[in-house]
């Protein structure tokens, strides 16, 4: 019988499938039959169930995620030679008395992905209700992260699956759109995989029987606390392991790909360390890393429970970090995602969002802040956050952060929203708590919404808790609004002093100092003091765009002092005036602490009669070449 893995369970365990599923590589159809257990731990009772058949998604050019995709996603086409479906046999509600209940397949939404049953009686608060569905699915040939490259399978969303019951509001159970990932409860899979005895077989959970019988072999997997299952199987991966903190990391690579073994080891190691130490321990046994073919690459970069896919290419030179990128990003997703649930089609920033930040910190920390995406390329480097702010200026403001997946403008701006602009808000709160405080509220976010389906206003409260302050109103605005902002050195103003002409009223009678044209002409009043060059000096720093954010302005002065000036953001500007020596150059944001600044070329202002000039155009190249290298990446 299969292990247990934690005595105590770590989530409601709501959702539990023993699934059976037979590989036919030759067709690569997925032949299969599911007990599903499902417990209401709503106060509602259920009159019905709904299922996800996401693999529905691809049966034709109809269905919504075709429509909206127009057969084209992160970089891949979809190949119309291979559509792909999962289709439902039977269903059947197992009775008290172990009778079969033949259900009806209803279809409610637009397309085949959402299928509904009605219960012959309602499933009451805490009560149980047992399916059994026998299903078929065709693989597509590999597009949305599922399908069939070659001799190579990715088994993702390939079992019909319950969505979320949500009490009064009932299912969430929405179609498979172009944009949108996942939402399922937590549970215990059991699932036996059959395939030709010479594939490899990587998938979520831990394998602990392998039974041959003829030219096949059956795998069985078990996993706990998770809220999905996938696998991927090809007869020539190259299966390596190493354990690490406790943890058994398998790595799946192409045999093209060799050479980029020890990245991805070493980049699952980097996580494990950084996310025990920031967040909490990595509590499952075994992480799965699979690398699919080049001609595969839809299914790469995805994550699942306890299982990732990463992407290498031989072509791709140590200098471009993507696939250690790759690998932190979706080991991070066993966290925002895998463990913390939130609702993906609907607040997708909470998953992947919050990755990117940490994605950013860990590629940061091991690689370089200012290396960490490309690493010397021809003389160029280019770090996470420069990358994720090219992304955002991309498309900054049709979208905000807190909005349905598939109501996005384009996917460009679901991407530079919910990735990139979500990123850098995390970032800018960062730089107003500081880095301590920062791991302070962002554990007490994940300890306390692990294994529940947390959603924005609950990330809002709780940072808010365990910031000790209200950060509602700095956090709303960027979550829920679509506001900018750039702050720009509007004004310097450098007025010479010198000494007082006209009349000078001080005294019982006016006197008249006069300088005039006429050198011998006599000074009147008192003698000329020594008259030290000085200056009344104006800086003035505006706010453009509707986001209040506070900043800090470094105004240097011609003897070589600096001083750091702070504005809380109100207002569209502010001034500072200065008397003394002259200022010479002004930064805004001189420490880049407000990442969503949307130009920072406008940040700086140099006294042209200062050498500095030419640093500042080493800055403004520097940027260019930067804005180059994003845009051939966005190209690719
Ligand atoms: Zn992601």
């Amino acid at each position: 019988s299969p292990p247990v893995l934690f005595s105590t369970p770590m989530s409601p365990r709501n959702a539990n499938y023993a699934i059976q599923v037979t590989l036919d590589a030759g067709k690569h159809t997925l032949r299969g039959e599911e007990r599903i257990r499902w417990r209401n731990i709503t106060d509602t009772p259920a009159t019905d169930a709904w299922f996800h058949l996401y693999l529905n998604a691809f049966a034709n050019d109809h269905t919504v995620f075709m429509t909206e995709s127009r057969g084209q996603l992160r970089g891949d086409a979809f190949d119309k030679e291979h559509w792909g479906y999962c289709q439902v046999r039977t269903i059947a509600l197992v009775g008290a008395d172990g009778a079969r209940i033949p259900l009806v397949q209803l279809f409610p939404r637009e397309d085949h992905t959402v299928m509904r049953v009605v219960l012959p009686a309602p499933v009451p608060p805490g009560g149980e209700a047992v399916f059994e569905v026998a299903f078929e699915d065709q693989l597509p040939r590999v597009f949305a992260r599922a399908g069939f490259a070659g001799t190579f399978n990715m088994a993702g969303q390939w079992f019909p699956k319950l969505g979320v019951f949500q009490g009064a509001k009932g299912w969430n159970c929405h179609e498979y759109h172009a944009n949108t990932e996942f939402f399922s409860d937590f549970g215990v899979y059991d699932v036996s995989i059959t395939v030709p005895a010479d594939y490899v077989v990587g998938a979520t959970g831990v394998l602990w029987q392998e039974v041959r019988h003829g030219a096949e072999k059956t795998l069985s997997f078990h996993a706990e606390d998770v809220h999905d299952f996938a696998w991927a199987a090809q007869p020539d991966f190259v299966d390596r392991t190493e354990t690490y903190m406790g943890v058994q990391i398998r790595v799946l690579m192409q045999p093209g790909n060799r050479a980029s073994i020890p990245r991805y080891f070493a980049a699952v190691k980097e996580d494990l360390k950084d996310y025990a130490e920031w967040i909490w321990k990595y509590p499952y046994p075994e992480i799965t890393v699979v690398d699919p073919p080049m001609n595969g690459m839809g299914a790469g970069g995805m994550e699942y429970p306890t299982f990732i896919t990463a992407g290498a290419s031989p072509f791709l030179g140590k200098r471009i970090l993507i696939p250690e990128v790759t690998v932190v990003h979706e080991f991070g997703h066993q966290y925002w995602y895998g463990m913390e649930a939130d609702n993906e089609f609907e607040r997708a920033w909470l998953d992947e969002g919050i990755n990117s930040y940490y994605e950013a910190r860990i590629m940061d920390k091991w690689y370089g802040s200012e290396k960490s995406f490309v690493d010397d390329l021809w003389g160029w480097n280019l770090g996470e956050e420069a990358q994720e702010r090219m992304a955002y200026l991309s498309l900054p403001d049709m979208d905000p952060i807190v909005l349905d997946a598939w109501k996005y403008f384009s996917s460009r701006s679901y991407d530079a929203i919910t990735y990139d602009k979500s990123a850098l808000v995390l970032k800018t709160l960062e730089n107003q708590l500081g880095r301590k405080k920062m791991d302070e509220v962002m554990r007490a976010f994940f300890m306390q919404v692990k294994f529940t389906h947390p959603d924005t206003r609950d990330f809002v409260r709780i940072v808010s808790q365990a910031a000790g302050q209200d950060l509602a109103p700095v956090l709303d605005p960027m979550l829920y609004g679509t506001g900018t902002v750039d702050f720009r050195v509007a004004l310097v103003r450098n007025v010479p002093q010198s000494p007082p002409e006209g009349y000078d009223l001080a005294g019982s009678a006016p006197v008249l100092y006069s300088k005039g044209k006429d050198k011998k002409q006599e000074r009147k009043g008192p003698p000329k003091a020594p008259f030290k060059e000085s200056y009344d000096s104006t800086v003035v720093v505006e706010r453009r765009g509707s986001l209040v954010l506070p900043v800090e302005v470094a105004i240097e002065f011609s003897d070589g002092t600096t001083r750091t000036e702070r504005w809380n953001g109100e207002g569209r500007y502010t001034t500072w005036t200065f008397s003394g020596p002259k200022v010479v150059r002004v930064v805004a944001d001189p420490k880049d602490l407000v990442p969503l600044d949307l130009n920072r070329l406008n940040n700086g202002w140099v006294d042209e009669g200062d050498g500095a000039v030419a640093r500042c155009m080493t800055t403004r190249f520097r940027v260019l070449y930067q804005s180059l290298v994003a845009m051939l990446f966005n190209i690719l």
